[in-house]
């Protein structure tokens, strides 16, 4: 998507060659060209005392038919041929929106080679209709032609609402959906509700976690937003009926400028923090990078991953995959161990949904305990090695 040139009003004048802050524009000798790098911001269209440049329609603006976009949309992500767990959440919080806005709720599916399956383990959590596109140029994952075939599919069929994972995969590809169709993205959200009206409440922490912002998209559409996996629940499938449809989409949109060689996969399996059942996190109580050693063998003694406070990241005692927090990974296992960290809000807005959280500090003020259901007052590097040595011996290790 790029500024458009109407070439019988272009004079050939170059003002927005100047102006233009991308340097997307150029001059021939009869024309302007707009390169790939054009990013819509208007600029050289405001510049143009000859009317020849405007924007593409794009969708509804301030004063436009806002009523001709209907329906709730989830993009639906999967991995390794299965759905991704954060798309069931979404159908789950979607639904809810779609009932009360008495309009459909729609799965989009995009890959290459898609187990027939997978459209209707969608239906059975929630949808309605389910848009499959699968083509070889979508057996990989790019930004560029994922970006395109939502925002085509978005264009045709014009839906009210559309949801994404705040997963790698949708923090990478959304923002540039959003940013093609000029509407807005409310990226994080933990809660999501709907005014009469029919503009989506998107809630999310704002300031460090201190204030809870509810956010509105009152001018464009569709209305988007990321929710964070694991912050809302999944309903379990049912014999729900639905239908899955192919749509035909215009071969422009699966051009591509970046070719994907390999998938090579991630050797640091720890890392799947969102997935695990067990998480057992260390601080900056550990005083350094040597002594994480303790949290890897609990982890690994209870077939847990393991977690982080930022501190223990800012210090570079472990890698940001395993950060757990506001900005780092949103969990929600079983069992959550805090060793040696203080419990800041922006580390406990991403634990706090865990079923049970233990929390190992020496210091009995520290705030952790406050969301803690058990707590250890203690040294980690007396309780943690005892606590090992505990559970070995009772499996006969020792
Ligand atoms: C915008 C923003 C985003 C942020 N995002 C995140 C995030 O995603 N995740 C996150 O974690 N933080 C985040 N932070 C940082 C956060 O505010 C805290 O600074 C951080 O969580 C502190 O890490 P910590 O608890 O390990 O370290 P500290 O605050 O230094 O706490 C260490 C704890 O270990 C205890 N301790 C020390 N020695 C021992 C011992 N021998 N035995 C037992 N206990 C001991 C101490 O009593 C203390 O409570 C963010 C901050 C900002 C401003």
């Amino acid at each position: 998507m790029k500024v458009l040139v109407d070439r019988q009003k272009c004079t050939v004048c170059g003002v927005c060659v100047d102006v233009c802050p991308f340097s997307a524009i150029t001059l021939t000798e009869t024309s302007i060209e707009v390169s790939d790098a054009c990013t819509l911001c208007g600029m050289c269209v405001d510049t143009c005392e000859f009317g020849a440049l405007s924007l593409p329609d794009v969708g509804a603006g301030p004063g436009e038919d806002l009523s001709a976009f209907r329906g709730v949309w989830v993009y639906a992500e999967w991995r390794e041929g299965l759905i991704h767990k954060v798309s069931y959440e979404l159908l789950s919080e979607g639904r809810k929106l779609a009932d009360k806005r008495g309009v459909p709720l729609c799965a989009v599916l995009l890959g290459h080679g898609l187990d027939g399956t997978l459209a209707h383990e969608l239906i059975a959590h929630g949808a309605d209709v389910v848009y499959v596109v699968d083509r070889p140029e979508l057996a990989h994952f790019t930004d560029e032609v994922y970006g395109n075939v939502l925002v085509e599919l978005i264009r045709e069929k014009r839906p009210e609402i559309l949801l994404a994972g705040a997963t790698s995969m949708g923090r990478s590809f959304i923002p540039r959906v959003a940013a093609c169709l000029r509407t807005g993205l409310t990226a994080d959200c933990t809660e999501l509700d709907i005014s009469p009206e029919g503009l989506l409440l998107q809630t999310r922490p704002a300031f460090g976690g201190n204030v809870m912002a509810t956010i509105v998209c009152p001018h464009r559409r569709p209305q988007m937003a990321t929710v964070r996996p694991k912050v809302m629940k999944p309903v379990k499938r049912d014999g729900r009926t639905g239908s899955v449809e192919s749509p035909t989409l215009p071969e422009e949109c699966f051009r591509a400028r970046i070719e994907v060689l390999e998938v090579i996969p991630e050797k640091d399996q720890t890392a799947k923090l969102t997935e695990a059942d067990v998480i057992v996190s260390g601080g900056r109580g550990l005083r350094k990078a040597e002594n994480f050693a303790i949290i890897e063998e609990l982890a690994q003694l209870v077939r847990g991953a393991v977690g982080a406070s930022r501190g223990a990241v800012d210090e570079g005692w472990i890698p940001p995959s395993h950060q757990v927090g506001q900005t780092g990974r949103t969990v929600a296992p079983s069992l959550y161990m805090a060793v040696g960290i203080a419990g800041a809000i922006q580390h406990v807005v991403g634990m706090q949904g865990s079923n049970v959280i233990v929390a190992v500090n020496k210091d009995p003020m520290a705030p952790i305990f406050d969301v803690a259901t058990y707590g250890v007052v203690a040294d980690l590097f007396d309780f943690i090695p005892a606590f090992i040595r505990k559970i070995r011996q009772d499996r006969g290790e020792l």
